[in-house]
């Protein structure tokens, strides 16, 4: 934790860093970074470092392409990864044309949330809990991306080609755990204990507390608890998160993804949150109501689910994303609460204590930029509390087991079916994001517009490899 600009340079100084590297995060949630030599490096640097905001995918025009990034002191941390001593500093970014934040920025978009949240009067501090989980592969090929005809993917705990759905030879595969056996055998059928091992000491080494580390149910799936923070620190946290799982990976010659949905018939990638809402040091979650939540809490659920299916477009931002939310692999499909229940969208963790209070949302995952994704979540929350949305009933029931008919019966909302599906419904509720000018309409165009150019319609027009399996 620095105080200033000064500390931070003097720190720097002490540690031998060569390199301060500067990093920002762009609309899909990719990480880019510049570095500067420290011998240039003066307390004026930090008031803003000049970038080429045409080249980042949906950002500036090109006559109009200079940016600044501003850093921020909160998460700065020692590089693991690089040769020489480097430091890494988070930054936002500035618009000098509106003299403003820059409203294509997520993190700065994250950051107008809280002040979005205090202006309510609702709450002062947001916490959120991410759980991403992973998959380590020996190797992802993707062969023939122009047609989509094939992708393989190998894992030392198995290697499955989709397109074919048939195991391969080449490595041992006797220890294997299985289709879904991965929770949680000991080695040697858990491959990935000395590599989960080293992601973990590295998240420490920089900063990131950590406390359960468990192999996931699918083949070479893992996870590795992260201590909650707050809406920034928690964001920060998920891009810290992925840089080292997938440089530990690499390092390993390995490959690591958080992509949602690798291996057609076994469990996906999650990112589930937790939340609560915080003010003036009390935690608004707490109740006497259905398992010890407020009416605060409940209708913060209501709102969720409510906008759910247009939250998934931040959420559950690519195409991908929707083949994860099927019954039968601990992903929600259906939209409902409920105590405990890996089957539901929202499950209510058993904790004791008002400060553990918190609810669980199951249907993220990380291709999320998560701080979009985490204020978007919140501006629906906040809208249900406002509105006093009612959840309607918990359902305890196992929901994979219900029908087609039931659901319909029952009036029960599900997840998007599709990325297009998500984003238009994003569209038609664009104002809850719009409050307080937290989204703009401008950046919501823009989002609309990446999602369909780089995502939807290049997807939607490519024949898929299960299509050729019918006898048309
Ligand atoms: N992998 C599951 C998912 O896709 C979650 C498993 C769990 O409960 O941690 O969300
Ligand atoms: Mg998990
Ligand atoms: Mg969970």
């Amino acid at each position: 934790k620095f105080g200033s600009w000064k500390e931070v340079i003097d720190f720097a100084k002490k540690s031998g860093v060569l390199f301060y590297d500067f990093r920002f995060s762009d609309i899909g949630g990719a990480w880019h970074h510049v570095s500067y030599h420290s011998d240039s490096i003066t307390e004026d640097s930090f008031k803003g470092l000049p970038f080429d905001g045409s080249s980042i995918t949906k950002w500036q025009p090109i006559n109009q392409s200079d940016m600044q990034l501003i850093p921020d002191l909160e998460g700065a941390f020692l590089d693991p990864f690089t040769a020489d001593v480097t430091l890494v500093i988070f930054c936002d970014v500035y618009d000098i044309y509106k003299k403003q934040m820059y409203e294509k920025c997520p993190r700065s978009i994250a950051k107008k949330a809280l002040e979005y949240l205090k202006s309510t009067g609702l709450g002062d501090t947001a916490f959120f809990g991410p759980e991403n989980e992973f998959f380590i592969f020996d190797s992802i090929r993707v062969r023939d991306d122009i047609n989509c005809q094939y992708h393989e993917i190998d894992s030392n705990e198995g290697s499955w080609n989709t397109a074919t759905a048939q195991y391969n030879d080449g490595h041992n595969l006797g220890h294997r755990p299985g289709t879904k056996g991965g929770y949680f055998p000991v080695s040697p059928r858990d491959s990935q204990v000395d590599i989960r091992a080293e992601i973990v000491k590295t998240l420490h080494q920089i900063g990131l507390e950590t406390f359960v580390v468990h192999h996931e149910v699918a083949q070479a799936q893992g996870e590795i608890g992260v201590k909650y923070g707050t809406l920034i620190e928690a964001a920060d946290n998920v891009q810290k998160l992925k840089y080292v799982v997938k440089n530990v990976a690499k390092r390993h010659g390995k490959t690591a993804t958080f992509m949602p949905k690798p291996l057609f018939g076994d469990n996906g990638n999650g990112m589930h949150v937790h939340q609560s809402i915080w003010k003036g040091g009390e935690n608004q979650f707490a109740g006497d109501k259905y398992q010890d939540l407020s009416d605060f809490a409940l209708n913060y659920v209501g709102g969720v689910l409510k906008y759910a299916r247009a939250i998934a477009a931040f959420s559950n931002a690519s195409t991908n994303s929707y083949k994860r939310l099927i019954p039968g692999f601990e992903a929600p499909s259906i939209l409902t609460y409920s105590a405990q229940n890996r089957s539901a969208s929202c499950r209510i963790p058993f904790v004791s204590g008002a400060k553990a209070k918190r609810v669980e949302f199951r249907f993220p995952d990380s291709t999320a930029n998560p701080y979009l994704c985490f204020s978007a979540m919140m501006m629906a929350g906040l809208k249900g509390v406002q509105d006093k949305i009612d959840p309607g009933k918990p359902m305890e029931e196992d929901l994979f087991e219900l029908s087609l008919d039931e659901i319909r019966e029952k009036g029960i909302q599900q997840m998007p079916h599709t990325l297009r599906e998500a984003v238009e419904t994003m569209l038609t509720n664009r104002a809850v994001f719009e409050q307080g000018g937290v989204f703009t309409k401008e950046f919501i165009d823009t989002y609309k517009e990446l999602k369909f150019e780089a995502e939807i319609w290049p997807w939607e027009a490519r024949p898929h490899p299960y299509e050729f399996l019918s006898t048309y």
